[in-house]
């Protein structure tokens, strides 16, 4: 079998290197995104293997077809940037890791609240330069106070549990309860109440339809002023301009973001010698109350081993035609 892998880094290769002792396959890594423009890198390839910003909608996927390619290898979770139908219609299969290590992202969304709420970002700095005061480095506590959680899947499920041992009161929503977390004492209850009790809301659901800006003008209004969001799911979980105005009239009191709604273009790549022309990005990092990381909430080694040979056999799956058991349908 013959991968191309798009969208990688060096750590990609070798972590592909490490495992691939036993599948035996051969890989052309691509630096470049997946799009439209570069399918035809994948000419002479059975499988290719694909992250969170690569663009495989329809006009890619036609391409990729006539290229001879029957597998679309997703090496992450979220899957909102493949169009599934199309995928179907061209009787392309798409795989992905359902399930990595809900852990790394959970203590991500905690790393975020932690970082925003005791300001150890601006502490260390401080202290590096001989500036030991701790002026406006006041925090709160954590104990008893309302996590809204929104999507208790693997991720959120983790991340209740890690609230949980903080002393705080959880009130999450999804469309389907977790039975687990209804027996920790999580109180599910309709969306617009969890957005007007939460002091801190994490969002842990897919990016669809039903979710895209979930936070948005109508819903951040609801919301308790100096509320602290995180986000650590997909960036159109939050309309920015809204959570730009929101921090801007004081209502968001914190914003922790690990995604950004144009992300595509910035995260994962070194930026800092070229003049950044997302406006809306430069506006949230003005902002002293926001912290926003480059998409690393999954990058811990333990992730990485499970992601990529979870990716692994799910391509020699394929190859075998055996069952695809993280298949993804539409
Ligand atoms: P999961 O499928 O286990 O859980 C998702 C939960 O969201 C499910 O319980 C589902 O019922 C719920 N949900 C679906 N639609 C909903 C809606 N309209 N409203 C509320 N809840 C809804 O997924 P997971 O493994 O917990 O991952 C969650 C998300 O985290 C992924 O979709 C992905 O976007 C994101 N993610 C981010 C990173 C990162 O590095 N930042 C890494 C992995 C995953």
């Amino acid at each position: 079998m013959k991968i191309a892998v798009f969208s990688t880094k060096t750590y990609d290769q070798e972590y592909f290197a490490r495992y691939n002792e036993e599948f035996g396959y051969s890989f052309s890594f691509y630096e470049t995104a997946l799009n439209k423009d570069t399918a035809k890198l994948a000419t002479d390839c059975d499988v290719v293997c694909v992250f969170v910003n690569d663009i495989v909608n329809k006009e890619t996927i036609n391409i990729l077809k006539t290229n001879g390619i029957n597998l679309i290898a997703l090496r992450c979770a979220g899957y909102n940037n493949v169009d599934l139908d199309a995928a179907a219609k061209e009787n392309i299969k798409v795989v992905r890791v359902p399930a990595y290590s809900p852990e790394a992202v959970a203590e991500h969304a905690l790393a975020l609240i932690l970082t925003l709420n005791r300001k150890t970002h601006k502490a260390y700095n401080r202290v590096r330069e001989g500036n030991f005061s701790l002026k406006n480095l006041i925090g709160f506590n954590l104990n008893n106070k309302t996590i809204g959680v929104i999507g208790t899947g693997k991720i959120g499920e983790t991340f209740c549990k890690i609230m949980k041992g903080f002393g705080c009161k959880i009130i999450a929503y999804d469309i389907a309860e977790n039975e687990n977390l209804v027996k920790l004492g999580v109180e599910y209850m309709p969306l617009e109440k969890v957005f007007e009790q939460s002091d801190i809301l994490s969002l842990h659901c897919p990016l669809n339809k039903h979710t895209k800006h979930i936070v948005n003008k109508a819903s951040i209004a609801s919301m308790k002023g100096g509320v602290m969001i995180i986000n650590t799911s997909r960036g159109a979980l939050i309309k920015t301009e809204d959570a730009i105005e929101g921090l801007k009239n004081k209502k968001i009191g914190y914003l922790g973001v690990d995604v950004y709604e144009q992300e595509e273009n910035l995260f994962f790549e070194d930026h800092s010698e070229v003049i950044i022309e997302d406006d809306m990005l430069l506006r949230l990092l003005s902002f002293p109350n926001v912290l926003i990381t480059s998409h690393q909430a999954y990058f811990t080694k333990e992730a990485m081993d499970q992601i990529t040979t979870i990716t692994l056999e799910n391509i020699k799956a394929f190859e075998n035609g055996s069952e695809l058991v993280n298949e993804v349908r539409q």
